[in-house]
């Protein structure tokens, strides 16, 4: 799967329209037809925009030219006020449509201001790079994505793509890693694509297996995992350091990492257990950023704690009111086996907090209230700074992947009071559970850390979410390199 990027000063001209297979041109909001650049097919164009007489506010206007290529047009209308999430949404529909093998597609810019072309360009090579990654297929005839894609982009400014085509990779190996199905991506087999990953892209590894963290007395964590016979359960640490880092600025991302959720001992109905290989999502969100941020060589150290086991039944699988003791010394009682996230999050943020990053972010596929409360094209937040929970709402602004914060007050854990341990895991009231499950891991970061928690109800999408048509979505990625790299997130 190549993605070809060429850049061409010149405006579109007639050769260059009849020979690629798709033309996007972006021009101005509300600009009248009779102001469109004339490119070999002006007043055809003219005639179609007449017969198909699109509203005063569409975003786009189709057409086909009657060029040697059948080339399919699509004019672009923006502006500065276009949304990220508005305009990845565009691009993705027209990535979309790409199927041939070797797609030829040209963009042109030349009528927009260069900050805004330089985003349209962006958006575009975002949406093909994301069009172009095979996810896992396992029919004799997979449904194959385009193989090459060649884009043009015709505008004063070459388009500066470093960045977007690392995010995409990350995002790519988010969505793949979360597509494949419970019995390809064991525990096991996670940690062997885990070490393979490390080795290629240069990160040290150290995986904490289940005598180790009996050793350490992670309670929470084994607590979930001694429901497994199929052993491989772990927490695994990656580091990326950049040469002269300075430790300090450390980031450190978390993720949970259930290969398979049954709900434990309080069992999933079918219905509910439907799609719960996707409950490792979240460490596969902190892997995917790991790879955009390790690639684009970023100067931070970042390390990456990836909470990863089963949520099972079985003779060992703990119970509803046993009481553990985790990590850090909190005792435990158990109130619902299948709020196993929560708990292996608990030993894996108390380890990483350990390491004292100057950030720490956690993402899991982790409540269905985080649904209800907000629908699937938005992700939750919390944390324990406002100003951080401020940028994260501007981080999800401007890369498209839109989070939501939510309150962390105190007086929530009067819920979490139990008489027999220091905390309940979870109630069986119903309530607020998302903000619950942040107020309980809260105890497993010490205040001096600035913590983000990142509930991931975007994580699936039906029918994709901006310019990601899969349903898995791999959220999180773009949202983190924004949060991270454009809003200062670690001072
Ligand atoms: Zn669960």
């Amino acid at each position: 799967m190549t993605l070809k990027i060429k850049h061409n000063a010149n405006p579109l001209n007639k050769k260059v329209c009849d020979r690629a297979h798709r033309i996007l041109l972006a021009l101005p909001k509300k600009t009248p037809a009779r102001a469109w650049p004339d490119f070999g097919y002006y007043s055809f164009l003219l005639q179609r925009h007449k017969e198909a007489a699109p509203a005063s506010d569409a975003q786009r206007f189709q057409t086909w030219l009657p060029s040697a290529a059948t080339s399919e047009l699509t004019v672009l209308f923006v502006d500065d006020s276009v949304s990220q999430f508005s305009l990845l949404s565009l691009m993705g529909k027209c990535a979309k449509g790409l199927t041939r093998k070797h797609e030829e597609v040209v963009l042109d810019t030349h009528a927009l201001h260069p900050a805004l072309a330089q985003r349209v360009a962006l958006a575009l090579i975002a949406a093909l790079a994301a069009r172009l990654e095979s996810l896992p297929d396992f029919r004799r005839q997979p449904k194959t994505p385009p193989q090459t894609v060649a884009l043009a982009c015709h505008s004063v400014q070459a388009p500066d793509y470093k960045r977007t085509l690392a995010e995409a990779a990350g995002n790519g190996l988010a969505r793949y890693l979360t597509t494949l199905p419970g019995n390809q991506l064991s525990p096991k087999l996670y940690v062997k694509r885990i070490r393979e990953l490390a080795r290629t892209e240069g990160w040290q590894l150290e995986f904490l297996d289940r005598a180790t963290l009996t050793k350490k007395k992670a309670g929470a964590f084994l607590a979930v995992a001694q429901g497994n016979d199929n052993d491989g359960s772990g927490i695994a640490h990656l580091r990326y350091t950049p040469a002269r880092a300075r430790q300090a600025g450390t980031v450190a991302l978390v993720g949970k990492g259930i290969c398979f959720d049954t709900g434990g001992m309080n069992l999933k109905s079918a219905k509910y257990m439907h799609g719960m290989h996707e409950d490792m999502a979240g460490s596969a969100v902190a892997l995917g950023t790991l790879l955009a941020l390790s690639r684009l060589r970023v100067k931070f150290p970042v390390h990456c704690w990836l909470a990863i086991t089963e949520n099972h039944i079985g003779a060992g699988a703990y119970k509803q009111n046993d009481v553990v003791t985790a990590l850090n010394g909190t005792t435990i009682e158990i109130v619902h086996t299948d709020a196993e996230g929560r708990m292996v999050l608990a030993d894996t943020l108390t380890l990483a907090a350990k390491t004292k990053p100057a950030l720490l972010i956690d993402y899991a596929t982790l409540t269905g209230s985080c649904v209800a409360a907000l629908g699937t094209t938005y992700s939750g937040v919390f944390g324990n700074r406002i100003p951080l929970l401020e940028k994260a709402m501007r981080a999800g602004q401007a890369s498209g992947e839109r989070v939501w914060a939510f309150p962390h007050d105190l007086d929530f854990d009067e819920d979490l009071e139990s008489t027999i341990a220091d905390i309940k895991q979870c109630t069986l009231e119903g309530g607020p559970d998302h903000i619950l499950a942040a107020r309980f891991l809260d105890r497993f970061v010490p205040a001096e850390i600035p913590w983000l928690h990142v509930d991931l109800s975007a994580g699936n999408h039906k029918g994709g979410l901006a310019h990601i048509t899969s349903d898995i979505t791999g959220f999180g990625v773009y949202f983190t390199c924004n949060l991270l790299l454009d809003q200062d997130a670690r001072d």
